[in-house]
């Protein structure tokens, strides 16, 4: 989609606004027009001598309401386009908001987030004039143009109006040469700023560590660098911009002094007065608004432009996986991976490959296995953060992609080694998910979690503010809000992503017991690095290189010989580690 495919149907479904503000643009052009030829008038009526003083009062009176009836419409039409565009960019900005939501890890894994941030605001600024600004100054300048050159030509004289428009075709070339270069260097300026504000917003949201390692004069000097950058390229495309004038004010001298050659020889000659002269030359002067109109309306289009070629980029992007599937109720059942390989677009080898199992509904699945062996990503898998190159993902013998997104997300609580947290009160963190839950569902969850004591420690309990504007948590704290949240939504399917990795070994054997007590019948997948998590599962997997190694109960695990069994060798590693740690 064009900025213009953008901006016409807009204009037209909010046509009485533009329609109300052209109205009163046309009033302003029409009055102005008019107001050279009462000049000239009452010049013709001075030269004379005759002016009977009431008349010449009342002239001037006309005048007078003239210009109080332009000062009104002024204030009147910016008033209802600014009411208006301003929508467009509400609009923009909850499609941009949209459409973020429903992009995957695909989408954030190439873009940054002070750049996002920046087409959310100086972006959708630049479209928003384009769409209002733009849109009516267009209108208007041509308005302007056509109503002065035609009361030239009829009222003065029509060799003199073309004589005037002699420039004109230097004007528009040297506007088109202006308007490419500004077209291009408004793009730079944009992405630079967005390249700014992305560092601005990492540097923030990694202080801690900045600080800690000493970076804060090489992470100024790289700000400063990107400053200047941002304000070079923003200065080029204002230097573009700059040209509009001159090329205007030569085209206007040259016009100005034809005309009024040709002028004074028509006076001369008797083919008109003085007065129309008068006329004439303020006629010329009134035409340099159409012009810095027609200047000021590429600039603005031109900006615009590259504006939205950058939001569009982003609205337009493909999803990495299509909501396209009907079945909106996801029952609890049998999870199948049936030959499942799957590779990240960056990556050089799958990161799931030929990967074959069956996860009997209501159990408890330990998923072990080296780091990057490829837990993480059978998880995402299962949620459908991606879809699989080959092969295929089944849940109630249904494939993935039959089943709605939403319904699909909401069927399963995930809980990633480390959480979100909100700047908001522990209770609505643990909340997200069921809001309408009573305070006591709350405490249970937490209960169950093993962090209710922490809550209770904080200043205000439950209502501790936590997050970016809040308490700090420990790790550990965090992980254990997050369980609670993901206990609370009640989903059939638990994923636990070495979510109690910074949880001591006594509160994560408390919490599995809780876990095994409160969710029968449900499925708790649990990916750990600590064996001792998934000792009591039902089955367990072990993966390597993205396939299924091993795979049986703890006790069948540990039976093989630990020289070709991971597990096992793997278990007798951890558990020397705890003795030592032990003593
Ligand atoms: P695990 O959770 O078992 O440590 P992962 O599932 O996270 O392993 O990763 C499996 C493989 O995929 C690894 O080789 C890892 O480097 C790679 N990988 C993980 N995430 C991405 C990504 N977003 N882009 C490219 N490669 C990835
Ligand atoms: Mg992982």
């Amino acid at each position: 989609m064009t900025l213009a495919q953008l901006i016409v149907p807009f204009v037209r479904r909010h046509a009485l606004a533009y329609g109300g503000s052209a109205l009163m643009l046309a009033g302003i052009a029409s009055l102005t027009v008019w107001l050279p030829r009462q000049v000239g008038h009452l010049v013709d009526l001075l030269v004379a001598g005759g002016a009977a003083d009431g008349a010449l009062w009342r002239e001037v009176a006309l005048l007078a309401a003239a210009g109080v009836m332009i000062y009104g419409f002024r204030v009147a039409w910016r008033l209802i386009l600014y009411a208006t565009t301003y929508r467009m960019g509400v609009q923009l900005r909850l499609a941009l908001f949209a459409r973020l939501g429903e992009q995957g890890p695909s989408f954030y894994g190439g873009r940054r987030t002070g750049d996002l941030m920046a087409l959310a605001t100086n972006d959708v600024d630049a479209i928003e004039l384009a769409g209002g600004e733009a849109v009516l100054a267009a209108f208007d300048g041509t308005l302007t143009f056509i109503l002065v050159v035609t009361t030239m030509a009829a009222f003065v004289d029509w060799r003199l109006a073309l004589v005037a428009l002699l420039p004109f075709p230097f004007l528009a070339f040297a506007f088109w040469r202006i308007s490419v270069q500004l077209h291009l260097h408004s793009r730079q300026a944009l992405d630079t700023f967005g390249a700014l504000n992305d560092h601005v917003q990492e540097s923030l949201a990694g202080v801690r560590a900045v600080r800690a390692l000493g970076l804060e004069s090489a992470n100024a000097q790289r700000f400063s660098g990107l400053a200047k950058s941002a304000a070079d390229a923003s200065f080029e495309a204002q230097r573009w911009e700059a040209l509009y004038e001159p090329a205007v004010g030569t085209s206007l001298s040259v016009a100005a002094t034809a005309s009024i050659a040709l002028g004074g020889w028509l006076v001369w000659h008797d083919e008109i007065t003085i007065g129309q002269l008068t006329s004439f030359g303020l006629y010329l002067g009134q035409l340099v608004w159409p012009m810095y109109a027609t200047g000021a309306v590429l600039s603005l289009w031109e900006r615009g432009r590259a504006a939205w070629d950058r939001l569009s980029a982003v609205l337009d992007q493909p999803l990495a996986v299509q909501d396209e599937g009907g079945v909106a109720t996801v029952t609890p059942g049998e999870i199948g991976f049936d030959g499942v390989t799957f590779a990240y677009p960056a990556g050089n080898r799958p990161a799931i490959d030929s990967l074959t199992l069956t996860i009997e509904p209501g159990t408890t699945v330990g998923i072990v296995g080296p780091t990057g062996s490829g837990k993480s990503t059978l998880l995402a898998l299962l949620m459908r953060q991606w879809d699989p190159q080959g092969g295929r993902v089944r849940l109630n013998g249904v494939p993935l992609t039959n089943y709605r997104l939403d319904a699909l997300r909401a069927a399963s609580a995930w809980v990633p080694q480390e959480p979100a947290l909100f700047s908001t009160t522990v209770a609505e963190n643990i909340a997200l998910a069921r809001p309408s839950a009573s305070r006591a569902e709350i405490i249970a969850a937490a209960l169950a979690a093993e962090v209710d004591e922490d809550i209770r420690r904080l200043p205000d309990g439950y209502d501790t503010v936590v997050g970016e504007r809040g308490v700090t948590l420990s790790g550990g704290q965090r992980q254990r809000i997050a369980l609670a949240r993901a206990l609370l939504s009640e989903a059939p399917f638990l994923l636990l992503d070495d979510a109690l990795s910074a949880v001591d070994s006594d509160t994560q054997h408390r919490i599995l017991e809780h876990l095994r007590a409160g969710r029968v019948g449900r499925t708790t997948l649990i990916v750990s690095h600590r064996l001792s998590t998934v000792a009591d599962a039902d089955r367990i997997f072990v993966l390597r290189h993205g396939q299924v190694h091993e795979a049986g109960s703890h006790a069948e695990l540990l039976a093989r010989d630990a020289r070709d069994s991971w597990y096992a060798k793997q278990w007798r590693v951890q558990q020397l580690e705890a003795s030592l740690d032990a003593d």
